[in-house]
C-alpha cells in the first residue's frame, strides 16, 4: 500500500484551502488576504517560556470580553477563528451523520473544515442581492447542526439583514446552532450581533485578531457565546492552542491603547474605501464596484483575467473569485495604504486607456 492510499479517502479527495500566502506571487502591493497594509508595534514581556501557556489566558479573555461587551464566560480564545469554526464541527457534528449549511459565495474554510473532517456540507446559494434565501434554508435543514453566516460577508462585502437572521434562528431553535463569522465587524461595529447571545442559547459569533487589529501573523480568534457552548468547545480544543507569546501580545492589542490604534486604522481604511469607490467605477475596464461595510471591495471587470495577470506582473497582487458561484468577472481587492490604492488606481487607469 502507498502512503496516499493510507489517508482517509476524504483527505485525498481534498482541495486545500487556497490561501493567499499559498497562491504566492511576488508583489510589493498585497492587497489579496484582507490583512491590515502596516504592522503595529508590540514588545514581548513574557520570559517564562520553560512553562506551558494557560489554555485561556485570562487577561486576555476578559479584556476582550470587556471589548466586545460579553461575559468572560461567554468567550473562547483560539488560533485564529478559523479554528472557532472546526472546533463547532468537532463537538457539534457526528461524521457521516450531521451536516453543516452555508450560503455561497462566502468564505471557504466552512466547506474545507467540514471536507477535512467528513461531515456533509450544504449548500444554499445566496439570493442575487446576497441576502439569505430563507425558505430554500427552512428546507435543506433536516439533520443540519450548524448554519454558517458571514456578516459582513467574505468575498460581497454586504450585511446580512438582522430581521432574516431573527428569522433564521426561529427556525433552527432547539436544533441547530447559527454561527455569526463577524470577523470584519471592526468596520462596521454597529451591525454586531453580540447584543443578541442573552436571547438566543444557539447563537455563535466569531471574532478575529487578524484583520482591523492587523495581527494576522499572530493567529488569535475568539468565540462568542452562551456558558453550555463554551463548555463543549473546551472539551473538544486543544490543551495549550496559544503560545505564551501569541497571548502576551494579544493582551497588548486588546488594551486600550491597542483597541484605540485599531480604532484609528480603521477609520483610515474607511475613508481609502471611500476614495476607491469613487475612483473605480468611471474607469473602462471596471464593469460593477459593490458596495462595502469592510476592508475589500468586490468588483466586476471586463476583462477580469487579463486585469489580474496585468496588475500581478506589476507587483499589485489581488484576489481573483472568479470560481465563486456566482462572481464570474469578479476580484476582491483589499484596501491598502493610500498611496497603495493610488497605485491600483494608476494600473487600471493604464489598462483601460489601453483597452479604449
Ligand atoms: C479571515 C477570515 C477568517 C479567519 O480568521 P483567522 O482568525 O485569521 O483564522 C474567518 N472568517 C472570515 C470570513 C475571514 O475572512
Amino acid at each position: 500500500m502507498s502512503i496516499e492510499d493510507l489517508a482517509r479517502a476524504n483527505v485525498r479527495a481534498l482541495t486545500p484551502y487556497q490561501s493567499a500566502r499559498r497562491l504566492g506571487g511576488n508583489g510589493d502591493v498585497w492587497l489579496n488576504a484582507n490583512e491590515f497594509p502596516l504592522p503595529v508595534p508590540f514588545e514581548l514581556s513574557q520570559q517564562t517560556l520553560n512553562r506551558y501557556p494557560e489554555c485561556q489566558p485570562k487577561q486576555v479573555i476578559e479584556r476582550y470580553a470587556a471589548y466586545a461587551g460579553v461575559t468572560p464566560e461567554q468567550v473562547l480564545v483560539s488560533r485564529g477563528a478559523d479554528e472557532g469554526i472546526e472546533l463547532l464541527m468537532r463537538a457539534f457534528c457526528e461524521p457521516g451523520k450531521d451536516a453543516i449549511l452555508f450560503c455561497p459565495p462566502t468564505y471557504g474554510m466552512y466547506s474545507v473544515s467540514a471536507e477535512t473532517i467528513g461531515i456533509e456540507y450544504r449548500t444554499v446559494p445566496a439570493l442575487e442581492n446576497w441576502q439569505l434565501n430563507l425558505p430554500a434554508i427552512a428546507e435543506q435543514l433536516d439533520g443540519v447542526k450548524v448554519v454558517y453566516l458571514c456578516s459582513p460577508n467574505n468575498p460581497t462585502g454586504n450585511l446580512i439583514n438582522q430581521d432574516d437572521i431573527r428569522q433564521l434562528l426561529a427556525m433552527t431553535a432547539g436544533k441547530a446552532l447559527v454561527v455569526a463569522d463577524e470577523a470584519y465587524i471592526e468596520f462596521c461595529p454597529d451591525a454586531t450581533l453580540a447584543g443578541w447571545l442573552q436571547a438566543f442559547p444557539h447563537l455563535v459569533i466569531l471574532r478575529t485578531l487578524s484583520k482591523a487589529f492587523a495581527l494576522a501573523g499572530l493567529r488569535c480568534g475568539f468565540t462568542l457565546a452562551n456558558k453550555p457552548v463554551i463548555d463543549l468547545l473546551m472539551k473538544v480544543i486543544a490543551p495549550y492552542p496559544l503560545a505564551t507569546p501569541v497571548a502576551d501580545v494579544a493582551g497588548q492589542a486588546l488594551s486600550e491603547q491597542g483597541i484605540a490604534l485599531m480604532r484609528q486604522h480603521v477609520a483610515e481604511l474607511n475613508a481609502n474605501r471611500a476614495w476607491l469607490c469613487e475612483q473605480l467605477p468611471p474607469l473602462g475596464v471596471v464593469q460593477q464596484v459593490f458596495p462595502s461595510e469592510t476592508n475589500y471591495i468586490l468588483a466586476r471587470f471586463s476583462d477580469s483575467p487579463k486585469v489580474f495577470k496585468t496588475l500581478w506582473d506589476q507587483g499589485i497582487i489581488l484576489r481573483d473569485q472568479n470560481k465563486n458561484p456566482g462572481l464570474a468577472g469578479c476580484l476582491r481587492i483589499s484596501i491598502g495604504t493610500r498611496k497603495e490604492c493610488e497605485r491600483l488606481i494608476a494600473a487600471l487607469q493604464a489598462l483601460s486607456l489601453e483597452q479604449a
